[in-house]
């Protein structure tokens, strides 16, 4: 992509609505417009990002077995009536009337609509396990919407349903989830911790969060300092393997670190004082178990092997797709601007020419530009009239992780510059070494 045929509007302003860093440089960098409180236009930087974080949920989600597919925003209120959710979710629900008088709702989950789908197709022991997810925007009519995304009224949600024929089963599809969150977070250069929660309007005792440790996070959680020397790492797991996918509960929910809904003090003074923590945490995912409690009130039956009938096994499991955003910039950032991760970033390299229509510059970048995209990067290219300064500036902001500087000095000595976002190390090279480098 060329600059000058981009839409980045970046702000010069620091916008003082923002109260964290990660809402500011998301303003800052033109990645989202506020459309009303809570309520956000993804333009493009932002929306690269979001479609970089869904990739990586989509790819983990099916790694783990578990089948896409797409449920609408709006939702029939009846549904809601069955569980009795409809009253009891209170304001957070939006509650709408189409013209026919019929009562609607934006859903802000979808335990009612999957479980419906479930009793219509699916009647016996045989087609299961079975786990679907869709990621959809949601709507909470938040009563404090805040800190951008992180807290906002619709936001991007990737929840999945398990259904299983026994409570057994339904915890190894717990299992599975929690090994494919770490997977997926620590693709994301994220460290998330999953926590002992409370189960909140979705219900059931079965329930981990998984939180990014970071000042502004809006959770109190209290945690052995030992559980952030764990790593998910590389390994394979096989995720139809009951005992494998046990032992990674097991390693990573043995230690103690609870949310304050859950937080137990007498325990916690039992670990050695100099490992006992006490901070704050963003809330990037969760997952439960939550048995019959759908399906009984819904009538989601299945026959089983001896001809019996039993209500089915359910859990669900979100991942804040859009909050993600926030927590990822939480995480990594100096006072420059964003730092993205690799694996998120909405360009892999930008590309600087010091003097935009020089001819000797200009084929410079535009070979380096070919060389990038024919290696499968997106470079974004800021062929800009613009000083140098704010070229850099505006580079450091966007957070892209490798810049290639390009000036008519270093081409009369054969090279360009790479510079490092994350370590701020600059080397001179050829133009072939830099395109080489940037992975
Ligand atoms: P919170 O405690 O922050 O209100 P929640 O526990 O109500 O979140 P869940 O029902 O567990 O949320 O939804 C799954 C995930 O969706 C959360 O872990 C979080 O990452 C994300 N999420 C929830 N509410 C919001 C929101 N208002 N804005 C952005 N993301 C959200
Ligand atoms: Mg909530
Ligand atoms: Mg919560
Ligand atoms: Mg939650």
């Amino acid at each position: 992509m060329r600059l000058s045929r981009y839409f980045l509007p970046v702000l010069k302003e620091t916008p003082a609505e923002a109260q964290i860093v990660s809402h500011r440089l998301m303003l800052r960098a033109g990645m989202i417009k506020q459309a009303s409180a809570g309520i956000y236009s993804w333009l493009p930087l932002g929306f690269r990002v979001l479609r970089n974080i869904e990739r990586i949920v989509h790819e983990e989600q099916q790694r783990a077995g578990h089948i896409p597919m797409l449920m609408p925003t709006l939702q029939p209120a009846d549904l809601w009536r069955e569980s009795g959710r409809y009253e009891a979710y209170g304001e957070e629900l939006l509650r709408v009337r189409d013209r026919h008088d019929r009562d609607m709702l934006y859903g802000p989950t979808n335990e009612e609509m999957i479980t419906d789908i479930f009793r219509s197709h699916v009647s016996s022991y045989k087609d299961l396990p079975l786990t679907l997810y869709h990621i959809q925007w949601k709507f909470r009519d938040e009563i404090r919407p805040r800190f951008g995304v992180m807290r906002g009224r619709e936001f991007l949600m990737k929840d999945g349903y398990n259904f299983d024929v026994s409570k057994e089963a339904a915890l190894h599809a717990y299992n599975r989830h929690l090994v494919s969150y770490l997977r997926t977070y620590e693709r994301m250069g994220l460290q998330a911790i999953p926590m002992r929660a409370d189960g909140g309007p979705i219900g059931g005792d079965y329930t981990h969060e998984f939180l990014v440790l970071a000042e502004t996070g809006e959770s109190e959680v209290f945690y052995d300092a030992e559980i952030t020397d764990l790593r998910f790492g590389e390994r394979e797991v096989d995720y139809d393997d009951v005992a494998e996918c046990q032992a990674v509960l097991e390693e990573f929910t043995s230690r103690y670190a609870r949310t304050d809904e859950t937080h137990d003090a007498a325990l916690f003074n039992q670990i050695p004082e100099a490992r006992r923590r006490v901070a704050r945490g963003i809330e990037v995912g969760q997952i439960f178990y939550f048995g019959t409690k759908y399906s009984d009130a819904m009538g989601a039956t299945v026959q089983t092997a001896d001809g019996g009938k039993v209500p089915v096994h359910m859990g669900s499991h979100g991942i804040g797709v859009s909050r993600l955003m926030g927590a990822i910039i939480e995480a990594s950032h100096d006072d420059k601007g964003i730092i993205w991760p690799e694996a998120v970033t909405p360009f892999h390299c930008g590309i600087v020419n010091l003097r935009q229509g020089d001819a000797g510059t200009d084929a410079a970048c535009a070979e380096l530009y070919t060389a990038l995209k024919a290696k499968g990067l997106d470079p974004l290219y800021d062929d800009r009239e613009e000083r140098a300064g704010a070229k850099f500036a505006t580079m450091d902001l966007i957070g892209l992780p490798w810049r290639i500087t390009v000036g008519p000095r270093g081409l009369d000595k054969g090279v360009v510059e790479l510079t490092c976002r994350k370590t701020g190390e600059s080397e001179e090279m050829t133009a072939e070494t830099a395109v080489s480098r940037v992975a």
